[in-house]
């Protein structure tokens, strides 16, 4: 199978600075770093380990977002149809660039709205709940937004989401969810359960869920199964085509390095994509193309994800997510993905390095490369905002989650093994001043 059991080639780290400077002398991507602007803490170039909150501005997203602005101030409404990239289909350019990241097919996928906003579009195609089949199994801890979200929809239903939501938790004195007990919780509730609804890679743990897996036993069990991808797109390799995920939404402003708030996007598998009769929020823009402008006509969806879409395209926005898509397109998902094992890896041998004698910090994030993305989290037992507040101090940039989490991202476009040594020795000598203090 594609991500379990195929474990990093074994490299013996080591805590030196040479060591660390041979790895980036070795790596593949380590030119990528220098498309990207590096933010500064206290006038001090920052080590930025922040891309699973937001990711760094690529050096051509200005260019990008600027050659739109130039087509408007020089054509006008014009600028629908003419000129390079007639905003008309502006969502098209992202869609092969997106589909691969996905692990789609173009037709998919497509670029639009916000995450939270995607995922109530989709959830009124996705859970419809009857009297018997209203359940939706989810993870603990989930992000408030989408709890927000799915509390929501299951009112919406005239249900109570205390019936209604069913979380499936991991056992006790353990972090994260082993994939055989969500099994067991969808086979449990297999009469009632309308949707599985879970995250790729979970926000605070930082566990990659088994997607096919749980993909498979939603499906078995007749429920949808939906995704949100906010911090597993661009970081982990996905399939979600082959696995059968019936829908999925995902952020563009994380590891995707689309800038604050920019479009969001949504999958829709392909055998509910060409299902018109399929119950959605309309607007225009997922009217069918040569019927848009038209009046008098009935709302007929376009094929695919496209057939989801309510406003006119953000062009502006997708201007950016473009510029940032070119550079995952360029360095590819594949050398993504092992860079970032490999930096992953690192910052865990030198976290276990430096702080094995202080005993305050336990890393909760799974231990096997397979079930994780970039990010480690961090429970800190003991003084830990004073050591977040520290360590940012002197330029290190994670962040924090009360009351005791502390998330490190490296991340493989533009972070080196050399910025998680130097990390490293912040975090040994900032150990060793809180003991004592
Ligand atoms: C970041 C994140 C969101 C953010 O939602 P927006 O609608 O973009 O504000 C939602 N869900 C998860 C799991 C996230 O990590």
């Amino acid at each position: 199978m594609l991500r379990r059991g195929k474990q990093t080639d074994l490299v013996k780290y080591e805590y030196s600075k040479e060591f660390a400077l041979a790895m980036d002398a070795k790596d593949p991507l380590k030119a990528y770093k220098d498309r990207f602007f590096r933010p500064e803490v206290n006038g001090n170039k920052a080590l930025y380990f922040c891309g699973n909150s937001l990711g760094l501005q690529p050096r051509t997203a200005g260019q990008f977002v600027q050659e739109v602005l130039d087509a408007w101030a020089a054509k006008g409404v014009d600028g629908h149809f003419e000129g390079s990239n007639p905003w008309f289909d502006a969502r098209l350019r992202s869609k092969p660039m997106l589909a691969k990241i996905l692990g789609a097919k173009n037709s998919e996928v497509v670029a639009m709205n916000s995450l939270t906003g995607n995922l109530h579009l989709l959830m009124v195609s996705f859970y419809r709940p009857t009297r018997e089949r209203f359940r939706i199994l989810t993870e603990p801890d989930i992000f408030p937004s989408d709890r927000y979200m799915l509390e929501s929809q299951v009112r919406l239903h005239g249900l109570d989401p205390k019936e209604a939501i069913v979380v499936a938790r991991p056992r006790p004195g353990e972090h994260v969810l082993r994939t055989e007990d969500i099994v067991k919780v969808i086979e449990e509730n297999e009469e009632s359960l309308a949707l599985v609804f879970m995250s790729g890679v979970h926000y605070l743990t930082g566990q990659f869920f088994e997607i096919p897996a749980i993909s498979r036993a939603g499906r078995k069990a007749g429920a949808r199964v939906g995704f949100d991808l906010a911090h597993a797109a661009g970081n982990v390799p996905l399939r979600l085509h082959e696995w059968e995920v019936d829908f999925a939404a995902w952020c563009s402003y994380k590891y995707l390095n689309s800038g604050p708030g920019n479009v969001a996007g949504i999958f829709v598998h392909e055998k509910h994509g060409h299902q018109p009769e399929l119950p959605r929020l309309a607007g225009w823009w997922g009217h069918q193309e040569e019927a848009r402008f038209s009046l008098n006509t009935d709302f007929k969806p376009m094929a695919g994800a496209d057939g989801w879409q309510v406003s006119n395209n953000n062009v502006l926005a997708l201007a950016a997510h473009e510029a940032a898509l070119e550079i995952f397109e360029a360095a590819g998902m594949d050398s993504l993905r092992r860079k970032s094992e490999l930096l992953t890896g690192y910052l865990e041998f030198l976290v276990e390095t430096v702080a094995k004698k202080h005993q305050v910090l336990e890393i909760i994030t799974p231990r096997n490369p397979a079930e994780r993305g970039c990010q480690l989290s961090l429970l800190v037992h003991k003084r830990g905002k004073a050591l977040f507040e520290a360590l940012y101090a002197e330029g290190v940039v994670g962040d924090w989650r009360d009351p005791n989490v502390i998330r490190f991202a490296p991340t493989p476009l533009y972070n080196s093994f050399e910025e998680l040594f130097h990390f490293a020795k912040i975090l040994e000598r900032t150990l060793e001043n809180l003991g004592a203090g």
